[in-house]
């Protein structure tokens, strides 16, 4: 087989799903398997905290990789590469507070980038037709020899730091274009053709993780409401019909609760739109709040709310309700008038009569309007529900 298709192999394993962290055990496993070290680690960025964390090691002793949080500051070697975006190499680590304790022999930091670069030649308008990397899309220029930058012949990718760091090519990149730090460490030296070598397939994780982000959150958003955070209605009822046959095969009890604010039209009336908005937002803090984390809370509509409870008999079921109603009517905004609502319920529940998504959501809305009907700021069982 030829060599490379190993890595070709365990890149395409890499790149084919879209799990972060299978992503980052499959990366520290290549690495692990086709290189002559002893030891790989893996750290990742909080971006929000300005930290780098350790995450994932192989070799290295329990523990010691993961407890490892250290400040973004290129005055350690640690973080070095997410300052400058280069990779470091041939150091000592005895300097740095992270590394010293972990007795590296020769190490390389490689920065898991997540960003295209520009080519440099198209970036600088560059003309220099005998460069090794004009008009190559795929060459890291910072990272081959002989470029002839500003008409200086670089010849080693050490000695291109300090020039490549002032390069358009990297002042161009955001902060939050460095994903995370791969450490790797073994007995021997590690050579330019290494490190070059590692940063392309660093750069390529770095643009799967990055593209596993966004995936991620676009399927976040497709389930969710934008204004409340709460699921949406399309997703309440994907889940209710899977509930209802979980429950129909195999048993079990599911409680539906529909909300409706007590004459909402009045906030939007009186005090505007955004005012309205913020008392649903309210609204869903005080439902996430007392629900637990297993319950399906959603925005069913406008100013509707579902829930959907499950191992709870029917009274238990209203117990509940009434500790959301309760919170409701205690909670107000915090504003100088102190804008506060009411809410109602209706409550059904799977049983022999009632075991499809229709019937169950057509017990509610009555249960609701029932309550709408008796005065509001109640809540009302379904009513042929009320003895099963
Ligand atoms: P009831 O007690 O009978 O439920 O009275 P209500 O005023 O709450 O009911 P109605 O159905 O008459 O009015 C609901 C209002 O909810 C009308 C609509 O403008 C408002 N609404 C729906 N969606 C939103 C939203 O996203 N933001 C705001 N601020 N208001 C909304
Ligand atoms: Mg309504
Ligand atoms: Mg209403």
């Amino acid at each position: 087989m030829h060599p490379n298709s190993t890595i070709l192999e365990m890149l395409s394993l890499i790149y084919e799903d879209l799990d972060i962290d299978t992503i980052e055990e499959r990366f520290v496993s290549l690495v692990a398997e086709l290189f002559p070290f002893d030891r790989v680690g893996l750290f990742f960025v909080k971006h929000k905290k300005g930290l780098l964390q350790g995450k994932l090691c192989r070799g290295f002793g329990e523990g010691s990789i993961s407890t490892i949080e250290a400040p973004i500051d290129g005055q350690y070697l640690i973080t070095r590469p997410l300052v400058t975006g280069f990779p470091v190499w041939n150091e000592s680590s005895s300097n740095d507070p992270f590394l010293c304790n972990l007795n590296l022999n020769h190490f390389a930091l490689i920065p898991v980038v997540n960003r295209k670069r520009i080519p440099c030649w198209q970036i600088t308008d560059c003309r220099a037709e005998d460069c090794p990397a004009y008009g190559r899309q795929w060459l890291r220029c910072w990272l081959v020899t002989g470029t002839k930058c500003k008409d200086k012949i670089q010849r080693s990718v050490e000695g291109k730091t300090s020039l490549c760091t002032l390069c358009p090519v990297f002042t161009s990149q955001d902060n939050n274009a460095v994903e995370g730090i791969m450490l790797v460490d073994g007995q021997t030296p590690i050579d330019d053709e290494t490190v070059t070598i590692l940063s392309i397939i660093a750069h390529g994780v770095g643009s799967a993780i990055n593209n596993s982000k966004k995936y991620t959150n676009v399927l976040r958003e497709s389930i969710r409401d934008d204004l409340t955070g709460l699921h949406n209605r399309r997703y309440f009822n994907e889940r209710l019909l899977d509930e209802i046959e979980r429950a129909r095969r195999y048993g079990g009890k599911i409680s539906l609760l529909f909300g409706d604010i007590d004459h909402f039209k009045n906030i939007n009336d009186q005090y505007g739109h955004p005012t309205g908005d913020a008392v649903l937002q309210m609204i869903a803090a005080i439902f996430n709040k007392k629900l637990r984390h297993s319950d399906i809370v959603a925005r069913y509509g406008g100013e509707e709310f579902a829930v959907l409870l499950f191992d709870n008999t029917p009274e238990q079921a209203k117990t509940i309700a009434e500790g959301l109603r309760l919170a409701v009517e205690e909670s107000t905004l915090p504003t100088k008038d102190k804008i506060g609502v009411t809410i109602s319920f209706g409550i059904a529940w799977i049983s022999k009569e009632t075991s499809t998504l229709e019937g169950l959501i057509g017990k509610a809305d009555k249960a609701l309007y029932s309550a709408k009907a008796q005065g509001r700021n109640r809540i009302c069982m379904a009513p042929s529900q009320e003895e099963a």
